[in-house]
């Protein structure tokens, strides 16, 4: 069975981007596929966080990720930090790529850009060098991400190929796996920005409550054409709407103008907060019930076991192709 592999970084709350973008898929995978599912705290240290929020958040995301069919038995649900093996991957795979490849990454470069005054950690220009890492560990085939990481995944790729061909066949190509109809979902305040965890005005949070999202929902940025029609260019917020109502009901976007033709805007938003609620509220109701019960930790311990064992026999090998000496 090939594996599937994807990480979800515990910097803040949780939005209806990353649910769209990737969570909700994750259930349908897990039939199909030997999956790897983490909770990227390591990544979640490349900018400033306090510890007990980064505790919360990361026991928040796991339980969001139970509450979203994923099951701990079936699939490998564990923290990247208590599996050493990414940490020591990463050490080697720092040598293989390089820092001109790095600095052009789009995401370095909007981070940068944003905290020019400030003081910034190494780690946020290294960030893909651990990503890679934490694909290869698995020798992991697909790896769906949303369409802001696809860039990640593609250095990925040039550092298998490279890897490859100097030491033989030891990594696995990744591919990356972009749900086409919900690929980035935009920010309802600024429909020209992706609906970021870091940069939460125009966020729907997953565990908002529903009369907030129902809020958020109205006040959303739109136009003045006043025609529910997919045209992201003149009708961004209109757009990201439809897609967003367009995903959660799984139907195509002309079904969706078609559905809303003859529809107001005030209409159309009442339906898609609808739509929203329809989803998330049961989502919230399991992720109480997981976040308050006592089997965290265990469910951790068991993922981390899982993942380490299948992670050090592919590290070792690594090591010994580029001449470290292992002691099995
Ligand atoms: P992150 O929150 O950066 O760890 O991202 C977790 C996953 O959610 C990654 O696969 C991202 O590509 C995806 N994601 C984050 N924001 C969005 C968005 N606005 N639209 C679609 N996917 C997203």
């Amino acid at each position: 069975m090939d594996i599937l592999l994807t990480g979800i970084k515990p910097t803040g709350k949780l939005t209806l981007g990353n649910y769209l973008g990737v969570m909700k898929r994750l259930k349908t995978y897990q039939e199909q596929y030997d999956c790897y599912f983490f909770i990227a705290d390591l990544h979640a240290l490349t900018l400033p966080i306090e510890p007990e929020v980064l505790k919360n958040n990361t026991l928040d995301v796991l339980s969001l990720f139970i509450a979203s069919g994923i099951n701990p038995k079936k699939s490998t649900l564990f923290l990247q930090s208590q599996v050493s093996e990414h940490a020591e991957l990463n050490t080697i795979l720092m040598n293989y790529l390089y820092m001109g490849e790095l600095s052009r990454m789009t995401q370095f470069k909007s981070i940068t850009e944003k905290m020019k005054n400030e003081a910034i950690g190494l780690g946020i220009f290294t960030y893909p060098v651990l990503m890679s890492a934490d694909i290869v560990l698995y020798n992991a085939s697909f790896v769906p991400v949303g369409e802001d990481q696809t860039q990640h995944v593609e250095l990925a790729r040039d550092l298998v190929h490279r890897f490859n061909k100097k030491y033989g066949d030891i990594l696995t190509l990744p591919r990356t796996l972009v749900n086409t109809s919900s690929k980035r979902i935009m920010s309802l305040s600024d429909p020209s920005k992706k609906m970021s965890k870091s940069d939460p005005k125009g966020d729907i949070f997953l565990l908002d409550d529903e009369k907030t999202i129902t809020k958020k929902v109205m006040s959303a940025v739109t136009d003045m054409v006043g025609k529910i029609q997919y045209d992201p260019t003149n009708q961004p917020g209109i757009s990201n709407l439809i897609n967003i109502y367009a995903s959660l009901k799984s139907i195509s976007i002309e079904e969706v103008e078609n559905m809303f033709k003859d529809a107001n805007y005030g209409t159309f938003k009442k339906e898609v907060a609808k739509a929203i609620n329809d989803e998330l509220t049961p989502l919230k109701e399991k992720y109480a019930k997981i976040r308050n019960s006592d089997e965290l930790n265990s469910i951790l311990a068991l993922g981390a076991k899982k993942a380490s064992e299948r992670a050090r026999p592919i590290l070792n090998k690594v090591k010994k192709a580029v001449g470290l000496i292992v002691n099995e």
